[in-house]
């Protein structure tokens, strides 16, 4: 998410309110007249350029053109003719390949600034002017053969979530574009201890997803300063249809960005990994001065009875994706990231700002182009959005959100403690009282005979129908990483028990039926010192110390193992609630500290029969009651073996090590 820390809205609220000197000649934003032809901006040829822009209250419009990104007064005004449905339009005769334009609305009577419009696919620096360029040319060798990695369906994935710059700039990541887009693409990089690292690392973890913080241009970091230390995660949009500037080797070259940003994608695809995007359409990095704000004033946020910005992002804004234009924006804007960049997933940040509408109509867009495309998202907002909340996207209504997908925070808080206390910890560290999220999470979030709900509204309210709407995680970008809330939480422990009860955690995410996610270098105990909301903090913070990977490769090796258990069973991957009922029944265990469960049979053809899973977080052995029989041990003790095996066990009990998981089948 973003600055503000994120809460789950319980309350009921109130429509909207409209500012009425924003309307002109409309009664209301639900009046606006819609544009119903193809939406583009700009439309280049040699021979011409076309230009539109949807501005239905301008009493006047025109297009700017210069020469370079920044600076310079425009070399030509092009006055724009009003034309159906609130569009204008312009056409400028020549070849304008290479030049930059703005947009300028007149409304009262007054000249609101430079926009690059809502639709620019390429920019200038800081993303201040869009830029006429031809986008064929920006396709890297090999794009038109690129193609999205194999994938049955969601229960097959396991994600990992990274910024940029937090993954590469390490210099003992042996990386040479640190920091940059390119950094994915380059094979055979290590440590100086021989550690593999970047996408060969990614490629040996054996994740099938990235899912990279913000990578459309956002607003804080300073593009014509790269020559000094900046970051961002980057929750704060500015050109939604444009890569990030600073990502890039050159911010001023429009075509660069977005070759580059192509690069990474095929170098991942080539890997065999999936890309999904972070996507922020919740709100404006500002609204005043916004290119929404400068196109059609008020339009696309919401605003207060009182005719105020409404803030459910807690960022200053929200924005009104219930509106048509809005609407459209989104579904176009993702479709647009889908087809020009081959992007296979979106994670919706806020998602619950959205309306539940949209959010179908972008299932519905992406599942045309390719029904394995990716929609998770964070089932709250930060604070209540202005629209009544059976209509919003919260985790709550994602029944009526078919394949699309939600954070499990009863799953993370369970296993590490609540969000807004670091101080508190939960399952892992031996507290009691959390044996029951974790078997809600262990099921994927869906109904099942032994995860008893408290409530319609309780906290364990089974939401998801299908088990991969449910994300499965510890920790993200979002609040102290899962090292340092055991640290924070445990403090007296010692890093070989900080160790084992990542471990345990890892096993709980990896073999929870909701989709696993993991946060970028817990793999390898990455520490962010202690700072939570890192959104700022230089790179101190939150550089990923690749080092870690030698030290704690005993982590990283069960990690791998846990994940190609998961890849190599389809019954720690169930596609349909139907078959968690079924096959995942959970065993006695002796106290609260444990959690045990056995997937009965070998559904999807398994060549393990009969899976039992242990997750002991007591500081003692557990002992558990077991059908018996002849079993193989492949998890024992913070060791993982699925291939050569850990020995056997004949009989009806199992005993567990302290904070340890087991994992045995017939
Ligand atoms: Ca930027």
């Amino acid at each position: 998410m973003m600055r503000l820390r994120h809460v789950i809205l319980m309350s009921v609220l109130t429509a909207a309110g409209c500012s009425p000197s924003q309307h002109g000649p409309y009664s209301s934003y639900g009046n606006y007249p819609v544009y119903k032809g193809e939406w583009e901006e700009m439309v280049y040829s040699p021979s011409s350029t076309q230009f539109s822009l949807w501005a239905p209250t301008a009493q006047e419009v025109r297009v700017m053109l210069y020469e370079e990104g920044q600076g310079g007064s425009a070399f030509r005004m092009l006055p724009m003719e009003e034309a159906e449905n609130g569009m204008w339009k312009a056409e400028a005769g020549g070849d304008l390949n290479g030049k930059f334009y703005t947009f300028n609305v007149k409304i009262n009577d007054t000249w609101l600034g430079d926009t690059p419009g809502l639709l620019a696919k390429a920019v200038g620096v800081n993303g201040d002017r869009a830029a006429i360029i031809d986008l064929d040319t920006t396709d890297p060798q090999g794009w038109d053969t690129d193609k999205r990695p194999p994938m049955k369906g969601f229960s097959d994935m396991v994600i990992y979530e990274m910024h940029h710059r937090d993954f590469s700039i390490d210099t003992v990541s042996g990386i040479r574009h640190r920091g940059k887009f390119l950094a994915l693409t380059e094979q055979g990089t290590a440590t100086y201890l021989g550690d593999k690292t970047g996408i060969d690392h990614l490629k040996e973890l054996g994740i099938t997803h990235v899912q990279i913080l913000p990578s459309f241009d956002y607003a804080t970091v300073d593009e014509t300063r790269l020559d000094r230390p900046q970051y961002n995660w980057g929750y704060d949009p500015k050109n939604y249809n444009v890569p990030e500037g600073s990502y890039s080797t050159d911010p001023y070259k429009p075509d660069v960005r977005i070759r580059e940003f192509k690069q990474m994608v095929m170098a991942l695809h080539q890997a065999g990994i999936r890309v999904i995007m972070d996507v922020v359409y919740n709100h404006t990095a500002t609204a005043r001065g916004s290119n929404f704000e400068r196109t059609v004033p008020g339009y696309f946020y919401r605003h207060t009875d009182d005719g105020k910005l409404a803030d459910a992002s807690g960022c200053g804004n929200e924005t009104a994706s219930e509106r048509a234009m809005m609407r459209r924006f989104m579904v176009e804007s993702v479709c647009y990231w889908v087809n020009e960049y081959h992007i296979d997933g979106f994670r919706f940040d806020l998602m619950a700002i959205h309306d539940i509408e949209t959010m179908n109509e972008i299932r519905a867009a992406l599942d045309k182009i390719d029904p394995t495309i990716y929609i998770g998202g964070e089932g709250w907002a930060a604070k209540a959005p202005q629209l009544p909340e059976d209509q919003i996207a919260l985790k709550k209504n994602i029944s009526r959100m078919p394949g699309i997908a939600a954070f499990s925070d009863e799953f993370r808080d369970s296993l590490r403690g609540a969000w807004g206390d670091d101080s508190k910890g939960a399952f892992l560290i031996g507290k009691r009282g959390f044996s029951k999220g974790l078997r809600f999470g262990l099921a994927g979030g869906v109904s099942h005979p032994q995860v008893p709900t408290d409530s319609v509204d309780g906290p364990l309210r089974n939401w998801a129908d299908e088990p991969t709407q449910l994300i499965s995680y510890m920790s993200c970008h979002d609040d102290l990483c899962i090292t340092d809330r055991l640290r924070a939480t445990m403090p007296n422990a010692s890093p070989l028990e900080i160790a084992a009860l990542m471990k345990l955690g890892m096993t709980a995410v990896l073999t929870s039926q909701g989709v696993p996610f993991i946060y970028a270098g817990d793999e390898i105990m990455r520490s962010k010192y202690g700072v939570g909301n890192s959104y700022a903090s230089p790179d101190s913070i939150n550089a990923i110390d690749w080092r870690n990977k030698a030290t704690h490769r005993d982590l990283f090796d069960y990690t791998k193992g846990l994940i190609a258990m998961r890849k190599a069973h389809p019954g720690f991957r169930l596609e349909k609630a139907e078959l968690v009922r079924k096959h995942l029944e959970f065993l006695p265990t002796p106290s609260d500290n444990v959690v045990a469960y056995r997937i009965n049979g070998n559904p999807g053809g398994d060549s393990w029969l009969n899976t039992i899973v242990v997750l002991n977080a007591d500081t003692a052995p557990a002992q558990i009651d077991i059908p018996e029989g002849k079993y193989w041990i492949v998890c024992s003790e913070g060791r993982i073996d699925t291939v050569m095996g850990l020995g056997t066990l004949t009989g009806d009990k199992l005993t567990v090590a302290p904070r340890s998981a087991m994992i045995v089948h017939q």
